[in-house]
């Protein structure tokens, strides 16, 4: 597993499906680790992170940028969500990154494709409810890459736990052969979780997006001060949220961190997780509330 061995200076582009499918083999021949961070693209630490996990544990790094339609519903983001593919380049390639797969839409999902996965139950809770077509075009556009890259590990972030938790069922119910890697939520210096919608945001609404991140820690010094009840717990945040105009909160759920059932009591390990509306940006952020 030493990766400089025989590693090339720049980054392999590769935009189809099957020169991606014969690298990947390749390196399987040779006994190399194949490491693979999808992403949708405009790059921020929180996926620099996750590369940095798969440059350190695998002989190659795959990235993939692919702003995936069947995961939008049909009043998103899907037009304006932000694509800075040069940019991104040069973060990969800066980052040490062995190749970047970044194929079009009509290589994935080419006229007459009729083909989705879905896992049941846990994708229903929470960004499930709002975004009835999140997870499906998730587990359906993550099968397909990971059926092209053949990665040994794919490196995800908390940031989106929920979604960790369908791929993780993905893999476990489908007998699929990788290793899924959960990565800690990466936030900016102020509290703000990373995330590539941010830039959506002008200074007045990214100083409204700082409450997700404050009442989250409110919650927690609440909860460490005895407050036990969710719905208690619950109110203070929607209350610190409704302080800040511009705020419209989609949900705010204290649930089972791998059932997402809600709790009413804040007892065991414990999921508080929030999806809020600032401005033109569905933003989300969660916490972990370990058992105590
Ligand atoms: P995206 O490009 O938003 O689809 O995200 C690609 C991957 O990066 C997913 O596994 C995300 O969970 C992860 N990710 C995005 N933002 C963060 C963050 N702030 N911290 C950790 N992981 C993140």
């Amino acid at each position: 597993m030493i990766r400089t061995e025989n590693r090339q200076e720049t980054i392999t582009r590769v935009s189809s499906i099957a020169e991606m499918k014969g690298i990947s083999a390749s390196l399987l021949k040779q006994n190399l680790t194949i490491g693979f961070v999808p992403t949708m693209g405009c790059l921020h630490e929180g996926h620099l992170k996750l590369i940095k996990r798969s440059l350190e544990s695998c002989d190659r790094t795959v990235v993939s940028i692919f702003v995936n339609p069947t995961q939008f519903g049909p009043n998103e983001d899907l037009d304006s969500y932000p694509r800075e593919l040069d940019s991104d380049i040069g973060k990969l390639e800066a980052a040490g990154v062995d190749i970047l797969f970044h194929p079009t839409v009509e290589e994935m999902y080419p006229a007459g494709y009729k083909t989705y996965v879905e896992v049941q139950n846990i994708s229903e809770h929470l960004c499930g409810k709002s975004r009835p077509d999140l997870f499906k075009g998730v587990t359906t556009v993550v099968l397909k890459l990971f059926n092209i890259v053949r990665p040994h590990n794919a490196f995800f972030g908390e940031k989106d736990w929920q979604q960790l938790a369908v791929i993780e069922a993905l893999v476990k119910d489908l007998n699929l052969d990788v290793a899924i890697i959960r990565v800690p939520l990466v936030r900016e210096s102020d509290g703000l979780a990373m995330s590539s919608r941010n830039r959506y945001l002008s200074s007045q609404e990214r100083q409204t997006a700082l409450s997700l991140s404050q009442s989250l820690k409110e919650a927690q010094d609440n909860i460490r001060r005895g407050t036990t009840s969710a719905k208690a717990i619950s109110d203070s945040i929607r209350q610190c949220l409704a302080e800040k105009e511009a705020c419209e909160i989609d949900y705010i759920s204290i649930c089972d961190p791998e059932s997402f059932k809600e709790k009413e009591q804040i007892r065991g390990r414990t999921l508080i997780a929030l999806a809020v509306k600032v401005g033109p940006s569905r933003l989300i952020d969660n916490c972990i509330i370990e058992e105590f």
